[in-house]
């Protein structure tokens, strides 16, 4: 019986030092923009907003928004620089480079904008390991519903899936669904009795070989 490994990517596959207000700051610093506060506000819901129409980068819609917000930005060349600070945010825990390669079938489907998580993964030496990828603008959906799940088992057919990450509604929740074993990567209490395994953090991934044993 053939086993497939899917694995959600950020705090899963990859942790982030700083986690995004840092990487905002990172990115104001080196332009030389102090942030205003109404920007900071902004971010998210605008990256999501952008996200949801498919269109164009969520970044720069983000960085749009925080111009309208009075930043003094240019927002296509700060969307550059704030995903050049991800990138250089983006840590890869020991271990999970060797986990990977240890496994036949691995696929990452994640809720993240394809052009970047394309780049983290080549940038970190990841992409060698994984037999496909499955971002939310690949599909124009996102986890959970069932479109990500669907593109990434076809490009990585198997008899059965693990899926690995660290929420509970995206990735959880919906691979229990489809009859998935489920490892979930995190403390919160709320995975209890619904993922079948649970490691602290992502580090203890290499471990995983162990705890999918019978
Ligand atoms: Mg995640």
């Amino acid at each position: 019986m053939t086993v497939g490994y899917l694995f959600d990517l950020d705090k899963t596959l990859v942790t982030y030092e700083p986690e995004v207000p840092g990487i905002f700051r990172n990115a104001c610093a080196e332009v030389g923009v102090e942030p205003t506060p109404e920007a900071v506000d902004t971010l998210a819901p605008s990256y999501v907003e952008t996200f949801l129409e498919f269109e164009e980068s969520p970044y720069v819609g983000a960085a749009r928004a925080a111009r309208d917000a009075g930043m003094d930005i240019d927002p296509e060349s700060f969307a550059d620089t704030y995903v050049d600070a991800e990138i250089e945010a983006t840590h890869v825990p020991e271990g999970v480079g060797d986990l990977l390669a240890s496994l036949d079938r691995v696929g990452v489907v994640t809720n993240g904008y394809g052009p970047v998580q394309r780049r983290k993964l080549a940038e970190k030496g990841l992409d060698a390991h994984i037999d496909a990828l499955v971002c939310a603008d690949d599909v124009e959906a996102f986890k959970p519903d069932d479109a990500p799940f669907d593109a990434i088992t076809d490009a990585v057919p198997a008899d059965d899936y693990v899926m690995v990450g660290d929420n509970v509604n995206y990735d959880i929740q919906p691979a229990a669904e489809r009859g998935y074993r489920t490892v979930f990567v995190g403390d919160a209490a709320d995975a209890e009795g619904l993922a079948d395994h649970r490691v602290s953090n992502p580090s203890d991934l290499a471990k995983m070989p162990t705890l999918m044993r019978p």
